[in-house]
């Protein structure tokens, strides 16, 4: 016998009254794909709140200067968001590569956030473009937070994602290597929100996942870059400075030696990626020898 009730609200002021006059604790769920995968235990006790069929929780919303997210809107839909690819492409890259087409069609940006596992491919994207969270807390309460230093807590209900206007810049771009080219978990995967200008690098953010507990930003490959341009020379810098980045992250560990030559390709991945470049143009080459 489980203590464990189950609820699907529909409407979102059925949700908030939920949260609002709540006893026991919540447990949301949304696409279930990582909390219903064989071998994970669901909690005993307390309301599972399933959150995937809450009308207006899911959506993008474009007509304000800021992009809106709704949490339960799904991967498969930010993969394929026309208005999104145009403004933030790298949000659109990640997703395409989340899992399979069976993960992307369930599972949701809330819990990819929620989730908060090291290899989170939207995350990182999410990071670079300095989002900020609408959150619900029990007794219903609503809070706006910043997405870095987040560190979710169960019971809090992810309600939206918003993309500032301000920090959307010129150029997006993101990479991912994983043990294998499909339906694979990130090893290492990195995400740049850059202006760029002439084949100059103007401000940029640039935030790296699966190299310690939680996605990174990297100051110093970001300073290898900023202000110069697109040539082999910075394009060395970059890639020494990624490296260094991995050896201050991962001092020691076992995948240090790996990650540090995995991160030189995959930046190289990156500035072609960004800069609608083949990684297999001269500048490239250049920059490796
Ligand atoms: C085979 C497979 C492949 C995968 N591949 C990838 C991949 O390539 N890249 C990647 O990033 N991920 C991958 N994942 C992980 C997973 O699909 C993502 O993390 C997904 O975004 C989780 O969303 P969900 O809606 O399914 O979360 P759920 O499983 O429903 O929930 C996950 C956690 O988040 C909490 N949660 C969910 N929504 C909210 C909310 N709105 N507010 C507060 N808490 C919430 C839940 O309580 C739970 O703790 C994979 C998973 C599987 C099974």
């Amino acid at each position: 016998m489980t203590a464990l009730a189950v609820v699907a609200p529909v409407h979102m002021a059925a949700l908030r009254e939920l949260i609002s006059a709540a006893k026991a604790p919540l447990h949301f769920l949304a696409g279930g794909t990582d909390m219903l995968i064989a071998g994970r235990s669901l909690p005993e006790a307390g309301v599972l709140v399933d959150v995937s069929r809450v009308e207006g929780l899911a959506g993008i919303d474009m007509r304000g200067r800021d992009i809106r997210i709704g949490a339960a809107t799904r991967v498969a839909t930010l993969a394929d968001h026309g208005g999104l690819r145009a403004k933030l492409p790298a949000l659109c890259h990640a997703a395409r590569q989340c899992g399979s087409a069976q993960i992307r069609n369930r599972a949701t940006i809330g819990g990819n956030i929620a989730n908060a596992a090291p290899s989170a491919d939207l995350v990182p994207v999410l990071l670079a473009a300095e989002a900020r969270l609408v959150l619900m807390q029990p007794g219903g309460r609503s809070r706006e937070t910043e997405l870095a230093g987040y560190a979710h807590v169960p019971g809090d209900l992810i309600v939206e994602v918003i993309l500032p206007s301000e920090s959307l810049l010129s150029h997006s771009a993101f990479v991912k290597l994983g043990p294998r080219l499909d339906l694979t978990i990130a090893r290492l995967n990195l995400a740049l929100v850059a202006n760029i200008q002439k084949d100059c690098f103007g401000a940029l953010r640039l935030v790296a996942g699966s190299i310690g507990p939680e996605p990174r930003r990297l100051s110093l490959a970001e300073a290898a870059l900023a202000g110069r341009r697109l040539a082999p020379p910075t394009l060395r810098d970059f890639i020494s400075a990624l490296t260094s980045e991995v050896d201050m992250a991962i001092p020691g560990r076992a995948s240090q030696s790996y990650k540090r030559r995995a991160v030189a390709g995959i930046g190289l991945d990156l500035i072609a990626c960004l800069t609608g470049t083949s990684p297999r143009d001269r500048l490239f080459e250049e920059a490796l020898e």
